[in-house]
């Protein structure tokens, strides 16, 4: 259990992270051409996709929201690297991961179905659910080594990718031959 002190800190601690990532666009809402810019880096690697956390690295989320003609736009670039397994050979690989995202934001939304428009709340997007949101939303649901791998033979478990199948011996034709005399 904790006491008393040690709740106090946690609840603390939680407020001033949340804080930190939470992007106020309320200064350029009434000013067209102004900007804010935004640098951040989130820890993903929580992020399960069937028993795999592929984010080892933190993300970055580098971007813009700029006050077009009175219309508030927000892009940016989400990158990391990914270590995860190959579906097809089982070997472990790391792999780049990049999205662009771009959306409008608005006060209210007039469409709820539209989700090109993101809703601000007192003036503020919770940019962490939104990368998080935006990483698992791009994930591959395949992942290969390579487009063309071989995997492994069901017979024999050899990787086709570096080596020969094992069990091609016991169909080699002059072995079948052989086995007949026998
Ligand atoms: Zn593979
Ligand atoms: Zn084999």
């Amino acid at each position: 259990m904790f006491d008393k002190s040690e709740v106090l800190y946690y609840n603390i601690t939680c407020v001033i992270v949340r804080w930190i990532m939470r992007l106020d666009v309320k200064r350029i809402i009434n000013t067209p051409g102004d900007g804010i810019e935004f640098n951040e880096e989130f820890d993903l690697s929580d992020v399960d996709f069937g028993g795999v956390c592929p984010a080892v690295r933190p993300v970055s989320v580098v971007g813009t929201v700029r006050n077009i003609a009175g219309m508030l736009r927000l892009r940016f670039d989400l990158d990391t690297e990914l270590s995860c397994v190959c579906d097809r050979c089982g070997v472990r690989i790391e792999k780049p991961f990049h999205v662009e995202l771009e959306r409008m934001l608005a006060t209210e939304l007039e469409d709820e179905e539209n989700d090109e428009i993101l809703l601000l709340e007192d003036g503020g997007l919770e940019l962490d659910e939104l990368a998080r949101e935006t990483y698992i939303l791009n994930m591959d649901t395949k992942t290969l080594c390579r487009e063309d791998c071989k995997g492994l033979c069901p017979g024999c478990g050899a990787n086709l990718n570096i080596e020969e199948c094992h069990c091609k011996k016991e169909t080699d034709p002059r072995w079948a031959e052989l086995q007949k005399l026998l």
